[in-house]
């Protein structure tokens, strides 16, 4: 850091900022997380520096010994972490896991079932602004009205109507368990192919806080940022059938050289999320989560389904009187960062929402427990609930903030890392 402070001292100075600003705040982002400083050793190592296109012990290029024994390690920790026959560690995001599960399974203008975006699902898995949506014929399914739960019966039926060669779960603002034999069943059914985008959850899996989707599908996909609290990445698990097109669409179909620092740095974090201590912070993740929903819940604001089984709540605003873009920008005023969300069968557009979104991850790295959640849920409706354009509001929500600095300074991020 002192070369970068030298050299660099307006980047350098951002770097400052971002920690402080880690510290002076609360981070409910459901998928962000803070990497243990090992991870971050990794990412700063010139490991940055080596091109090794191909796998270990097939590159074509020189030198990649080390990188080699990197790559394969964090393999093999994946394998046994999941219990899966396959793993790749070379996406360089969710996304582009996603990209290549789809060129390894599936052609252009072939019919692929998700969960839609609206209800939850993932940009990747069929919105028209993305290649999913663009390239194939993406039919999707809806949560129940009433339970705001996945409609199985429906999934089934537009699985009959339809015949697609894939079926995507896994979202991105789903809060409960997803039923993966339920899916396989109706996969089965119409001979298609399970993928399960694991991106959000994939680290209450390694933290056995949730059950494992490895059994049931035919590929996984992940990020490896999120719960899992490795650095910005993807990963994709599969059967050992399809070990060879999985890894054909990773490279050489959709992406060049890998980031071998990332790779290594994956390698460590799933050395982390195989500690005993990481199924203590998982299930602390879930048991959080579900105190901060029932918290909010305690302060008028709807838990979507009733409340969560994972790292994530989504809240319900409409009986507030709120928009979730106006609840968002109140609790940044108030130093709490977390992301409007839409609702299922929300009237509003995706720009101004009518929820928020709140996760557990980073708070539950930072040691935080269950009194610590209900404080933070009574913090959030105080913000949500005060206009800083009325008389006082300003103020109000600067004073709300100084008592989450207060909080978050009892548990502070990267306690090791100096100034
Ligand atoms: N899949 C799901 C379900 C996600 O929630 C996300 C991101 O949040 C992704 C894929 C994409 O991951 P990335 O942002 O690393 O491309």
């Amino acid at each position: 850091f002192d070369a970068l402070e030298r050299e660099d001292p307006e980047i350098a100075e951002v770097v400052v900022g971002e920690l402080e600003r880690l510290r002076g705040g609360l981070q409910l982002i459901a998928s962000e997380n803070l990497t243990s400083p090992a991870v971050l050793a990794v990412l700063g190592s010139t490991l940055t520096n080596k091109y090794a296109e191909g796998y270990p012990g097939r590159r074509y290029y020189g030198g990649c010994a080390e990188v080699d024994r990197a790559e394969q390690l964090g393999i093999e920790r994946a394998q046994d972490l999941f219990g899966a026959a396959h793993a790749n560690l070379q996406p360089h995001s969710g996304a582009s896991a996603n990209l290549a599960a789809f060129a390894a399974l599936v052609q252009p203008g072939d019919t692929v079932l998700a969960m839609g975006l609206p209800h939850g699902g993932h940009l990747t898995h069929g919105s028209k602004a993305n290649f999913s949506g663009k390239w194939f014929h993406t039919v999707g399914y809806s949560v129940r009205r009433d339970t705001e739960l996945i409609d199985y019966d429906e999934v089934r039926d537009l699985a009959r109507a339809h015949q697609p060669k894939m079926i995507i779960c896994g979202a991105t603002a789903y809060p409960r368990l997803i039923d993966f034999a339920a899916f396989r069943e109706i996969a089965d059914e119409v001979g298609a192919y399970l993928l399960v985008d694991a991106a959000h959850f994939i680290g209450l899996v390694a933290g056995r806080a949730v059950p494992s989707p490895v059994p049931f599908a035919d590929v996984v996909t992940c990020t490896t940022h999120k719960v899992l609290r490795g650095p910005r990445g993807g990963m994709i698990l599969c059967r050992e059938e399809l070990a060879q097109r999985i890894d054909k669409a990773v490279f050489p179909f959709t992406q060049g050289g890998p980031m071998m620092h990332a790779i290594a740095a994956k390698a460590v974090a799933l050395r982390e999320a195989a500690l005993p201590e990481f199924q203590t912070y998982a299930r602390q993740v879930v048991t959080n989560s579900q105190a901060l929903a029932a918290g909010l819940t305690a302060e008028g604001m709807r838990a979507v389904s009733g409340g969560t089984d994972t790292h994530l709540a989504l809240v319900d605003l409409r009986d507030t009187g709120v928009s979730g873009r106006d609840a968002e920008a109140r609790c940044e005023l108030a130093r709490i960062t977390l992301n409007k969300n839409a609702v299922p069968y929300d009237p509003e557009p995706p720009a101004v929402a009518s929820g928020i979104r709140v996760g557990s991850p980073c708070v539950t790295t930072q040691g935080m427990r269950e009194g610590q959640m209900r404080r933070i849920a009574g913090l959030i409706a105080a913000a949500v609930t005060t206009d800083p354009a009325t008389a006082g509001g300003a103020v109000r929500l600067r004073d709300l903030g100084d008592e989450v600095a207060d909080l978050v300074g009892e548990f502070p991020a990267y306690p090791e890392t100096g100034g």
